[in-house]
C-alpha cells in the first residue's frame, strides 16, 4: 500500500506542476461506464437513496484510515495537528449538505482520476449487473455500493473540495452528473476532503437532522472516526471485536454485521473468537443469509477486513483467508503483524500463513460444531454455500480433513432432499464393510434404475448418490474419510466379498447360468464384435438384474468425471480422447443367456443385439453415443421384434 502511495505521489506532483502553472479551470468528460453508472443512479435508485449518505461518509473513513497509515511511517505531513473525524453539516434554508474529513484528500489529478472514472474492474459486467438487479429488487443495490456517485441521487449539484497530505495546492471539483464535471484551484484549504451536495428539490429532508442522525445510526455506527453533526459526536467509537463476547448483545452484532457485511439482514452463523498462540487473533466472522454468486451478482470479492491493533490495514483482503471462504464477512485483527506491512508483502508473509491456517481450522470446526448441535439449520448452510466448501476440497489440499466432515450428499439410507454426512456413513456401517461406496447420477431416480446399486441394494450396503458432476472430483480429491477410502461404485476392480450365505447361494444357482464352454465362446466373441469401443468383456460379479454395466479399469477417475473432462476438451477444441471401458456381463440375465445361443445360429443380428446392449450400458453410465448411429440400430432390432 505504501509503495503504491508513494509512486502515485511522485507522479502527481510532476504532472500537477504542468496544470497548476498553465489552466485554473478545466473541463473533463466523465467516462463513457461512469456517465452509464450515473443515469442507473439517477434514473432508478431513487427508492435506496438514503445509501449516498453511507457511502459518502464510507470514503470519508477510508481516506482517513489512508491517512492514518501514511502517518505511521512519513515523516512529511501536511497540516499534522488536524484531529482525524467526519464532520456532517446541514443549512437547510440553501438545502445543502456537507460532509468534511481530515483524510488523506485528493490531488488535483487523483480528483480527476478518481471521480471520472469508475474504479471496479470489469465495470461493464458490474454495471451490466447493477441494472439487472436494480430491476429486480432495489434493495440488492446495497450490495453494490455504487460509491461516489451516489451523491447525485439526492444531489442536483456536487462539489468536491480537496486538498492532499502531501500538501500540494487544493481543488475544487464539481458537477451536475450529467455529463462532464470542472475542476478549479482553490487555495486555502486544510488537508482532507469536504463534499458539498445541492440537494434536489425533493431530496430537501436530507437537511434536517433527525434524518441524518437517523441514517449515521443505521449504517454508519461503526466507523471508527468521530462522526460529528453539527457539531456532536453522534457515533461511539468502538472495536467491537476487541471487547469481551459476554458484553456485547445479539443486537451489537447484528448491527455490526450490517456494517461490515453492507447487508440488510441477519446473518445466518457468527463467530467471535480471541487466541493468544500461536499468534494474538481478535476475529470476527458472519455467514450471511444469501449466497451472492449463485444471485447473479458475479464472483464476490472477499469480505475480510484486515486490522492490526485497531487499524485497518488492508480491505477486501484476498491474502488472510483462502478464496473459498471470500463468502465470509469479517474482521480480523492481529497484534503480531507489523502495523506498516504493505499489501504486496501480505502475501508471501509467514505470519499470514499461519493466520490463515488457525482462522480457517477455527472457523471449519465452529461449523462442524454447529452442523452438530442443529442439523436442520446446517442443512441451510450447506445448500447455500456448499458449492465453496466443494471447492475447497477441489483446489486447497491443507484442509480436507476438516473439509470431509462438511460435506454433505444424499444415500441410498438418506430421505429424498436430506443429505446426510460421511460421519453418518461410518456409523451405519458394518464393521467388515472396508471402504464408502459411492456413485454419481443425474437424479436420485436415474441412480435407483441404473445397474450401479443393484449389489448394494442386495447386500444392503449405503451407496453415497453425487448428483452434481463436481462432486465426483471432491469424493476422488478427498481420497479417504477416517481411514476408509472413497470408492465410485462404477470401478472395475471393485470388490465386496460375498457373504458365506451368498456363496451357497450361488452356488445353487449355478446351474442356471451358462455352461463354461457357451461363457467362454460368448465372451471372447463380445470382445471381437465390440472391438474398438471396450477394453475387456467381463463376468459380472455384482450385476442382479440388469444385463450389462460399463466399468471403468482407471481407478482414478469415474465415468462422470471422464464426460466432464471430455466436455471440456471439447470446448478448448482439443477433441475427445476416448478411454476405453470394461463392458461387465451378467451371465444370468435371460437376455445375454439368449445372445449366447442367438451368436450361433445368427452372428449379425446378435452383433446389433451386443452394440445396443453397450450403447444402453454407455447411457446408463452417463457417457456419450453416437445417437444417429444407435436409432437407426435400434429400429433394425424392433422391426425384426414386430415380425417375429
Ligand atoms: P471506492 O470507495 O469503492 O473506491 P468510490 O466511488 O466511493 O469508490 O470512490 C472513488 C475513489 O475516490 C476512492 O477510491 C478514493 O480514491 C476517492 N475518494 C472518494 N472520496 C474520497 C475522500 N473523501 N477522500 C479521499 N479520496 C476520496
Ligand atoms: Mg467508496
Amino acid at each position: 500500500m505504501e509503495r503504491l502511495f508513494l509512486s502515485r505521489f511522485l507522479f502527481q506532483t510532476n504532472e500537477q506542476k504542468v496544470y497548476t502553472m498553465t489552466t485554473k479551470t478545466t473541463t473533463h468528460e466523465f467516462q463513457a461506464e461512469t456517465k452509464k453508472l450515473l443515469d442507473i443512479v439517477i434514473h432508478s435508485l431513487y427508492t435506496e437513496r438514503d445509501v449516498f449518505i453511507r457511502e459518502l461518509i464510507s470514503n470519508a473513513a477510508d481516506a482517513l484510515e489512508k491517512f492514518r497509515h501514511e502517518s505511521l511511517t512519513a515523516t512529511d505531513i501536511f497540516d499534522a495537528h488536524v484531529p482525524l473525524e467526519i464532520n456532517i453539516n446541514l443549512d437547510e434554508k440553501n438545502h445543502t449538505l456537507t460532509i468534511t474529513d481530515t483524510g488523506i484528500g485528493m490531488t488535483r489529478h487523483e480528483l480527476e482520476a478518481n471521480l471520472g472514472t469508475i474504479a471496479h474492474s470489469g465495470s461493464n459486467t458490474f454495471l451490466a449487473e447493477l441494472a439487472e438487479a436494480a430491476k429486480k429488487d432495489v434493495n440488492l443495490i446495497g450490495q453494490f455500493g455504487v460509491g461516489f456517485y451516489a451523491a447525485f441521487m439526492a444531489g442536483n449539484r456536487v462539489l468536491v473540495q480537496s486538498r492532499s497530505w502531501e500538501g500540494s495546492e487544493g481543488h475544487e471539483w464539481a458537477s451536475d452528473g450529467s455529463g462532464s464535471f470542472t475542476i478549479t484551484e482553490m487555495p486555502g484549504l486544510h488537508r482532507g476532503t469536504r463534499v458539498i451536495i445541492e440537494l434536489k428539490e425533493d431530496a430537501q429532508d436530507y437537511a434536517t437532522k433527525w434524518k441524518v442522525e437517523s441514517i449515521i445510526k443505521q449504517y454508519s455506527a461503526f466507523v471508527s472516526f468521530p462522526i460529528k453533526l453539527e457539531g456532536e459526536t453522534v457515533n461511539t467509537v468502538q472495536a467491537l471485536w476487541t471487547r469481551n463476547k459476554n458484553e456485547i448483545s445479539d443486537q451489537e452484532y447484528t448491527d455490526f454485521y450490517k456494517f461490515v457485511g453492507s447487508a440488510h439482514d441477519e446473518p445466518m452463523y457468527r463467530l467471535h473468537f480471541a487466541a493468544d498462540a500461536p499468534l494474538a487473533i481478535n476475529a470476527l466472522l458472519f455467514v450471511p443469509k444469501d449466497n451472492f454468486e449463485i444471485l447473479g451478482f458475479g464472483r464476490v470479492e472477499p469480505g475480510v477486513n484486515l486490522y492490526c491493533q485497531r487499524i485497518l490495514i488492508d480491505q477486501h483482503s484476498e491474502n488472510i483467508l483462502p478464496d473459498w471462504l471470500r463468502f465470509l464477512n469479517c474482521v480480523i485483527d492481529s497484534e503480531d503483524l507489523p502495523l506498516n506491512i504493505s499489501r504486496q508483502s501480505l502475501q508471501d508473509n509467514a505470519l499470514v500463513g499461519k493466520l490463515r491456517r488457525v482462522i480457517t481450522k477455527r472457523f471449519l470446526k465452529f461449523i462442524d460444531d454447529e452442523a452438530t448441535k442443529d442439523p436442520e439449520a446446517y442443512l441451510k448452510f450447506w445448500k447455500t454455500f456448499g458449492i465453496y466448501l466443494k471447492e475447497g476440497v477441489t483446489s486447497d489440499y491443507e484442509f480436507q480433513k476438516e473439509l470431509g466432515k462438511l460435506v454433505r450428499f444424499e444415500s441410498s439410507k438418506s430421505e429424498i432432499g436430506k443429505p446426510v454426512g460421511l460421519a453418518d456413513y461410518l456409523l451405519r456401517m458394518s464393521p467388515d464393510q472396508g471402504e464408502i461406496y459411492y456413485i454419481n447420477g443425474p437424479t436420485r431416480a436415474a441412480i435407483e434404475a441404473g445397474p450401479y446399486i443393484e449389489m448394494f441394494r442386495k447386500k444392503d450396503i449405503e451407496i453415497i448418490y453425487t448428483m452434481e458432476p463436481i462432486d465426483d472430483f471432491v469424493l476422488s480429491h478427498l481420497g479417504e474419510f477416517e481411514g476408509k477410502k472413497l470408492v465410485s461404485a462404477d470401478r472395475a476392480d471393485l470388490a465386496i466379498p460375498e457373504t458365506e450365505e451368498e456363496k451357497k447361494q450361488s452356488a445353487e444357482e449355478g446351474s442356471d447360468s451358462l455352461a463354461a464352454g457357451l461363457k467362454e465362446s460368448l465372451l471372447s466373441w463380445l470382445k471381437k464384435t465390440l472391438e474398438g469401443s471396450v477394453q475387456e468383456v467381463i463376468e459380472s460379479k455384482r450385476l442382479v438384474d440388469s444385463p450389462a454395466m460399463i466399468v471403468n479399469p482407471d481407478s482414478y477417475m469415474t465415468s462422470t468425471m471422464q464426460r466432464v473432462l471430455a466436455a471440456s476438451r471439447m470446448e478448448k477444441g482439443m477433441g475427445v480422447e476416448s478411454s476405453k471401458k470394461n463392458l461387465e456381463i451378467n451371465l444370468k440375465n435371460p437376455l445375454i443367456i439368449r445372445l449366447a445361443e442367438l451368436q450361433e445360429t445368427d452372428a449379425e443380428f446378435a452383433a446389433d443385439v451386443a452394440k445396443q446392449i453397450y450403447d444402453n450400458a454407455m447411457i446408463q453410465a452417463g457417457l456419450v453415443v453416437d445417437p444417429l448411429v444407435m436409432v437407426e440400430r435400434n429400429y433394425k432390432i424392433l422391426e425384426r421384434a414386430v415380425r417375429s
